[in-house]
């Protein structure tokens, strides 16, 4: 069988499945300590006999197979999780191949493969959520280097009406710190979900985020960007996004229609632990 663990910093998700991923069981838990995590995971997993594992986890994390820590989570803020050997302490408990990449790159993969981007061999996927988060996968390989893209932290233009400071302890300006959830929360001192009708938070959110998909579109040429995470529930925002990329390429680049270029998950909040599934399927 394989299994699936979809790694996020509020809650895991376990999934198992036959090799055809016609049958597939899952078992959310909420992400506590390490130790009590892991234990119930193994709880979890246990039950079945499992052939392979994929995983897609928050980060950052170390994907750098020359590495001492890989299969580590490194830096993270959640500061139980700093420097856990993740990737050893599923090895230890179970002799199978594991697929080890970030949840963005994980649901990058299962939107390609059975979602919003089946057909093609390359996609964005980006969260919009608590952080922002961006993978790829390119000629059908989740996108990875020296380490995985941090697609949230890319600098980003201010808003002439903007004079929010940003959210990011690291960088003054970047997209995550100016335009996740968390961003629009402080700027505005209300949740995100309660500002739909305030079509100034919609344009500023819409001129940010189409500034970073020209920037993942001039480097990456995607066939397809796949935006999703919680704030991409507020609809008005794919409009919005089409209309200010077109303006900012200024018909510099071909893409695709953008109706068909910038869109929401085929797989709705299934596309990470499908792909956490699919790399195990990849990997045996
Ligand atoms: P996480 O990133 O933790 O996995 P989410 O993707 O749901 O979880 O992101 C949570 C963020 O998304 C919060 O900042 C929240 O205010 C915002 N959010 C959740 N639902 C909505 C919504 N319907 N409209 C706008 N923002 C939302
Ligand atoms: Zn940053």
């Amino acid at each position: 069988m394989l299994g699936a663990i979809e790694a996020g910093g509020t809650k895991f998700v376990l999934a198992v499945s036959d090799n055809t991923l016609e049958h597939v069981e899952k078992l959310s838990i909420p992400t506590t300590t390490p130790e009590e995590t892991f234990d119930k995971v193994f709880e979890f997993f246990d039950n079945y006999t499992l052939e392979a594992i994929g995983v897609g986890s928050f980060g950052p994390i170390d994907v750098n197979k020359n590495s001492s820590t890989y299969g580590y989570v490194t830096s993270t803020p959640k500061l139980a999780w700093q420097n856990v050997d993740f990737l050893g302490k599923l090895k230890e408990r179970y002799a199978v191949p594991v697929a080890w990449t970030t949840d963005v790159n994980a649901a990058a993969y299962g939107e390609l493969k059975k979602g919003a981007a089946v057909g093609k061999n390359s996609c964005l996927y980006l969260t919009v959520g608590t952080g922002i988060g961006g993978g790829a996968v390119i000629n059908g390989e989740p996108l990875e280097g020296y380490g995985h893209p941090e697609m949230g932290h890319i600098p980003v233009r201010m808003h002439e009406e903007d004079s929010f400071k940003g959210t990011c302890p690291y960088h003054s300006n970047c997209l995550e710190g100016l335009a996740a959830g968390p961003a629009i929360e402080q700027r505005y001192n209300k949740k995100a979900q309660y500002l739909t009708d305030r079509k100034d938070v919609w344009d500023i959110e819409a001129y940010y985020l189409a500034q970073a998909l020209m920037t993942y579109t001039l480097t990456l040429s995607p066939e397809k960007i796949i935006l999703g995470g919680g704030v991409m529930k507020q609809s008005q925002l794919y409009p919005l996004i089409r209309k200010e990329f077109s303006k900012l390429v200024n018909g510099y680049v071909a893409t695709p229609d953008l109706d068909e270029y910038i869109v929401s998950p085929g797989l709705d909040d299934n596309a990470g632990i499908t792909g956490c599934l699919l790399l195990a399927q990849k990997e045996l």
